[in-house]
């Protein structure tokens, strides 16, 4: 073998690697045989060396390398072996099919805890008679701003940090733009639940940029404040169970007026105090209040004989409290390892 002629150890030992690779990487009994052949076959490479060996120049060197041959090729032999007896009890498993051996558990898929949530809600409020309905994530500044109340320079827009597109047109950064077109569409008496995506440039333990909302929006002749309660204590009954207990604060809306906040007693300690809750027993849920007048006139609707009341949730932030879930952001790695056990 003319390759070999002259070579060195180093020749031998890289011959041998490839060898023990290729024993390695051999699927089947007639691939294993075709190494056997090529490395340690008569004419095989690590034979080669040996024959090349008269050419080494004295005795000593002839022998050192006659040794390492030899020690290469056993090596590579009993590779053979072990790998041939691997290849047998792999071929003797597939044979006899059993029919009575249990068969292997399929896992299947299931909804995401958001869409879970969404679905829940959407099925409380159809109850309640109200409408599924939808609109546009990339809005314009007039619909997401100032038809709720939020006119350019208005300090409320700079708590909402929005992605911009062009100086009309943003991606909405909450789900009430869709009461003025649902106003404008539908006219009075109404009740219809936005679900939808809205986002915002924010990103920690409890804010994504991109999330969900869903509004709520209820106008009739004669509703008042005790509807507002009376529908969300209902709500949080449905979802959290019969003995999610509510409270109420006042806060500030520019589409509402009065501004309410809707507090849940901690679904982690009951109210006595946790982490979760920050010690004080209570976990904020939702923004609500009775519509703006404003806001009904810009939708076309007549605040002197309808009244109305409106509702913003995250569906992420109740899927959280419902199933004790820490960070927001687990909710959407979208690991198999923490979704599958979801409820
Ligand atoms: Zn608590």
């Amino acid at each position: 073998m003319s390759d070999t002629a002259g070579a060195g150890e180093a020749d031998v030992h890289s011959v041998a690697a490839e060898a023990l690779d290729a024993v390695r990487r051999s699927d089947d009994l007639d691939q294993l045989d075709e190494v056997r052949v090529r490395y340690l076959g008569r004419n095989g490479r690590l034979n080669g060396f040996l024959r090349s060996i008269g050419k080494l120049g004295d005795a000593e060197a002839r022998r050192q390398m006659g040794q390492t041959v030899q020690a290469l090729a056993e090596r590579v032999r009993e590779a053979l072996e072990e790998r041939r007896a691997e290849l047998q009890a792999g071929d003797s498993d597939d044979e006899p099919l059993d029919l009575t051996r249990p068969a292997p558990r399929l896992r299947r898929g299931r909804a995401h805890p958001v869409t879970i949530a969404i679905t829940e809600i959407g099925r409380i409020f159809a109850e309640l008679g109200y409408a599924a309905i939808s609109g546009p994530e990339v809005e314009y500044d007039r619909y997401n701003f100032t038809l709720v109340n939020q006119p350019p320079g208005h300090p409320a827009r700079d708590s909402h940090d929005t992605f911009y597109i062009d100086d009309q047109r943003l991606l909405r950064t909450h789900t009430s733009p869709v009461q003025i077109r649902s106003m404008v569409q539908r006219g009075a008496p109404q009740r219809v639940i936005v679900p939808g995506k809205v986002f915002r440039r924010d990103y920690d333990a409890t804010h994504l940029p991109m999330f969900h909302q869903v509004e709520g929006l209820c106008i009739d002749q004669g509703i008042a404040v005790s509807d507002l309660k009376g529908t969300l204590e209902y709500f949080a009954r449905s979802f959290f169970g019969p003995d999610a207990r509510a409270r109420w604060r006042p806060h500030h809306f520019p589409f509402t007026e009065p501004s309410l906040e809707m507090e849940l007693a901690c679904v982690v300690c009951g109210g006595s105090g946790c982490t979760v809750c920050g010690r004080t027993g209570w976990l904020e849920l939702l923004g609500c209040g009775m519509v703006h007048p404003d806001v009904l006139r810009n939708g076309g609707i007549d605040p002197d004989r309808y009244t109305g009341f409106a509702f913003g949730m995250g569906p992420e932030r109740a899927a959280m409290l419902a199933y004790g879930i820490p960070d927001i952001r687990l909710l959407y790695e979208n690991d198999v390892r923490f979704l599958r056990p979801m409820p």
